[in-house]
């Protein structure tokens, strides 16, 4: 098991970019150069989340001074959801500003937004599982059990995304087809009550305002996923899209506009709902909550851990011969 050590894969954020830059943006001569010309990108990748980081810790502690935090167990939900929608940009910024430090540590730093985006993943569920959940779905075993598998899913979504990098260089396709899936199963699992109430109960009282931004939010994530994958619009005009319109930077663009679709859908469900839902559901204990974040956290830091320490166990010298 050999993580990536050819300068092919430029940038390797979320994604293998095997074959994305056709050129350089800053050529350099020598092995030192196969890792200073891709400095550009990333940085500005950062900046980019860096900015969206604010924007989100702003409307978490925004919402923070309006709640009671000790007694408003209704609100617990969202506070976890908002509080991780704060963590993987910050760790997708640090993974970008320092993936040209060195060869473990990109690695490293990737391992550690892998592990940001599956934490987000989680409080995705728990804030679905509070105030999403469409009324016939609510208090079923599948509801019951929601919260629990993602938990699960973070820990195998973990573990699949990090191996996916000892395969770039030696099977690509394997190794992109690995991370997508990394990623959508547990987004798939996360989005089935959305899909449920927009497709299988189209009439229930789920239906308020909030679902045109579940839609939105969809949509924005189907966007990403194909830019992701697709590598346009540079694969059609290699080194125009160097500065602006990268693919990646739209990547990132679309997450983050996701992600604010989702929060304002949340916040309106939260609110639309509360009284059915108070009423007719089974609210998430402080247990249950503190419970799945503690192990996602033990799960997905053993993962990037045991990965991490997989990095070390490869000879130097080769990696000096794959590099230049
Ligand atoms: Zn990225």
């Amino acid at each position: 098991m050999r993580p990536s050590t050819s300068g092919r894969t430029c940038c390797p954020s979320e994604g293998s970019r095997v074959g994305v830059f056709p050129r350089p943006l800053f050529v350099l001569s020598g092995a030192a150069g196969v890792t200073c010309c891709l400095c550009i990108l990333p940085e500005r990748f950062a900046r980019d989340s860096s900015i969206c980081d604010m924007f989100f810790t702003w409307r978490f502690v925004s919402t923070l001074r309006v709640t009671d935090v000790l007694n408003d167990s209704y609100a617990w939900p969202l506070l976890v959801y908002m509080g991780a929608s704060c963590v993987y940009p910050l760790a997708s910024s640090c993974a970008h500003t320092f993936s040209s430090m060195s060869r473990n540590a990109r690695h490293i730093c990737y391992f550690l937004d892998y592990g940001a985006v599956n934490f987000f993943s989680l409080g995705s569920a728990i804030a679905y599982s509070a105030y999403v959940f469409p009324d016939a779905l609510v208090n079923t075993v599948f509801h019951e059990y929601y919260v629990a598998l993602a938990v699960l899913n973070t820990s195998i979504s973990t573990g699949l995304s990090c191996y996916s990098r000892f395969l770039e260089v030696q099977k690509p396709r394997l190794c992109k087809m690995l991370r997508v899936l990394a990623f959508a199963y547990p987004y798939t699992w996360d989005s089935l009550p959305i899909f449920s109430r927009l497709f299988l109960f189209p009439g229930e009282s789920a239906q308020n305002e909030a679902t045109l931004y579940h839609q939105k939010h969809m949509a924005m994530t189907l966007l990403a996923s194909f830019l992701y994958s697709a590598h346009l619009p540079e694969r059609l005009a290699p080194g125009r899209f160097d500065y602006i319109g990268h693919s990646h930077q739209l990547f990132h663009v679309c997450v983050i506009l996701a992600t604010h679709m989702q929060m304002e859908a949340i916040l309106l469900d939260k609110t639309l709902r509360k009284e059915w839902l108070l009423a007719h559901s089974r609210p998430l204990l402080f247990s249950q909550i503190a419970g799945a974040i503690l192990l996602c956290l033990i799960f997905s830091l053993s993962n990037i851990v045991y990965f991490s320490a997989a990095l070390y166990r490869i000879p130097e010298p080769e990696l000096h011969k794959k590099e230049t």
